[in-house]
């Protein structure tokens, strides 16, 4: 395995990807970039940045384009990301987004693309048992007859229902990623650029196609 890599997954909110981004993360030594993390921490410490999006995200709906490419545009030019790369996690979610990104890393194009296919049904279905660490992001499911309040097992954080885990904002979530983000899929596959892994496995197995994937984009 080489160290290092430029990757974006892409998926249906609660398809696993972002347990599957932290450890692609770890295998390839390059930070984990989540955009939907950077966005709520912003709205814990209650920055102009998370003041602004906090409504926008709790009903489920999308940060404007302009915002979310200057946060990228930000991150991706840290040390960290210029040297090793990144795992791209929420990010791009729309056309506009995916033209822009294209732009920013045209010195340092990506190794792949890739598609963690679950579908809408099931999607619902583990999104309305998702429980979150609020601290760390760990994601854990609900075995529905917890009583007292579960302590994050990655750093002891409090374990929380997101506040945008309801079902009208899951739906509108998952209606938005039909319109505004499935189209990449078409972007980036017309490019020949994708790679669909299927995330409907057990969690190992869906980590070693991934991996799989990427290594065979390298050769390519
Ligand atoms: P999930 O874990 O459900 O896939 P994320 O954690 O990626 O969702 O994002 C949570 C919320 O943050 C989104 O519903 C949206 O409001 C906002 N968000 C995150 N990334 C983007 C983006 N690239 N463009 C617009 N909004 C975003
Ligand atoms: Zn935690």
């Amino acid at each position: 395995m080489i160290p290092g890599a430029r990757l974006i997954i892409l998926g249906r909110q609660g398809a696993g990807k972002g347990t599957q981004c932290v450890r692609l993360s770890r295998h390839f030594v390059v930070p984990h970039i989540s955009t939907g993390d950077m966005l709520r921490a912003a709205v814990r410490e209650g920055t102009p940045l998370g003041r602004a999006a906090r409504e926008v995200m709790d009903s489920g709906g999308l940060v404007g384009d302009e915002i979310m490419v200057g946060i990228v545009r930000e991150r991706l030019e840290h040390d960290d990301a210029r040297t090793r790369g990144y795992i791209l996690d929420g990010f791009p979610r729309t056309v506009r987004q995916a033209e822009a990104l294209d732009e920013i890393t045209a010195d340092r194009p990506l190794d792949g693309v890739i598609d963690l296919d679950v579908p809408r049904d099931l999607v619902l279905e583990r999104l309305s048992a998702r429980r979150v660490c609020r601290d760390c992001g760990t994601n854990y499911v609900a075995s529905g007859h917890e009583r007292q309040q579960r302590i994050c097992d990655v750093c002891g954080g409090d374990v929380m229902h997101r506040d945008d885990d309801t079902p009208e904002a899951i739906n509108h979530r998952l209606d938005l990623y039909e319109q505004q983000t499935s189209p990449l899929i078409e972007y980036y596959g017309g490019a020949g650029r994708l790679m669909v892994v299927d995330g409907v496995a057990t969690p190992d197995t869906v980590f070693n196609e991934l991996t799989a994937a990427v290594e065979a984009s390298r050769r390519n």
